[in-house]
């Protein structure tokens, strides 16, 4: 029996699962946690989703997000929790406590710096996105695939492989989506909710963001910051800092792009790499994760000395990249 097909099978016998999202969650994290919810409920059984860092206004469309919940309630006993995307149970923030005790863990990631925790494991690091790991285990719990669900799991596809652009697509992408639209899910209309639908805050920081950046290392690193102050004078919310790193991205030849954001807890860093630098590699040094072409850390350091000590290993990746 293959990895999915057992979780599949332990999960319909379970009376209460938690079904537990990553810290700052995005929509791969939302959307899969969610899918996998609505199949479990679908079934008639009792699941619950949590989220530390609750649901981003840009998923709030997504079917049922208002059911993620941010605090468990105490009485709630589970005989299952599942973690979601979360490469060591901590990444589910002050929700991971919930999980001593509970007799089966499962462990559902696609993520190359997956610790390999947990009683059951279902890890593919060739997923572009860990709706592919969960789909086979949704359609082994329920023989329908419903739109809700379909949307779901599109959002996932669609928001980790940056509209179906990044190098981690596969002809199993396509499959997968092929699916979901067949299944009545629009990829316009995802788009639409996820990446047209921004507070004009949002552009504004952006281009704060942007006439900032510093290009360095012979054009091949570009970085810039998102401060608190920024925020203010922007009238916007960090959530609405997603998309800065991406454009940075865009730029000819650049290797590695860089945020560097100013949280109430540390600055917390995010890195994409291109053509031969491993972001993860990048974020591992600072005790942070993710994939090659994205990953980050969260350091609790003055901005000035993170921003050094991160250009000086990404200047060792660069030289490991050549
Ligand atoms: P982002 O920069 O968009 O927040 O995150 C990029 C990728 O890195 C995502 O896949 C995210 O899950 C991962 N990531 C971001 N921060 C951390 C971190 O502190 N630890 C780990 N393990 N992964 C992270
Ligand atoms: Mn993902």
């Amino acid at each position: 029996m293959s990895p999915a097909a057992k979780v599949a099978e332990t999960l319909k016998s379970r009376r209460n699962i938690l079904l537990l999202n990553h810290v700052a969650p995005d929509g791969d994290s939302l959307g899969s946690t969610l899918a996998l919810a609505r199949v479990l409920w679908a079934r008639g059984q009792r699941a619950i989703v949590g989220s530390a860092d609750g649901v981003p206004a840009v998923y709030r469309f997504l079917p049922d997000s208002d059911r993620v919940l941010t605090i468990i309630p105490e009485g709630e006993a589970f005989d299952a929790v599942v973690f979601m995307e979360c490469s060591s149970p901590d990444r589910a923030g002050a929700l991971a406590t919930r999980a001593a005790g509970v007799p089966l863990c499962v462990n559902i990631d696609h993520h190359v710096s997956n610790s390999g925790y947990g009683d059951l494991v279902v890890w593919d690091t060739e997923a572009a996105a860990v709706a592919e790991v969960v789909y086979p285990i949704i359609r082994a719990l329920h023989p329908d695939l419903d739109r809700g669900t379909a949307e779901c799991l599109l959002t996932a596809l669609l928001t980790d492989t940056g509209s179906f652009r990044y190098a981690s697509v596969t002809p199993r992408s396509f499959q997968l989506a092929a699916e979901l639209v067949a299944a009545g899910a629009s990829p316009g209309a995802v788009y639409g909710q996820v990446y047209e639908n921004r507070a004009a805050a949002a552009v504004r920081l952006l281009g704060m963001a942007l006439s900032r950046m510093v290009v360095c290392e012979d054009d091949r690193v570009v970085w810039t910051t998102v401060s608190q102050a920024m925020l203010k004078d922007a009238e916007a919310t960090m959530e609405e800092s997603e998309g800065i790193v991406g454009a940075l991205r865009t730029i000819r030849d650049i290797q590695a792009a860089i945020l560097f954001k100013e949280e109430p807890d540390g600055i917390h860093v995010s890195l994409r790499g291109v053509g031969g630098v491993r972001a993860n590699v990048i974020a591992e040094a600072f005790g942070g994760g993710g994939h090659a072409a994205a990953a980050g850390f969260t350091v609790k350091e003055p901005l000035d000395d993170v921003v050094r000590r991160t250009l000086a290993v990404v200047r060792g990746e660069l030289g490991a990249a050549l």
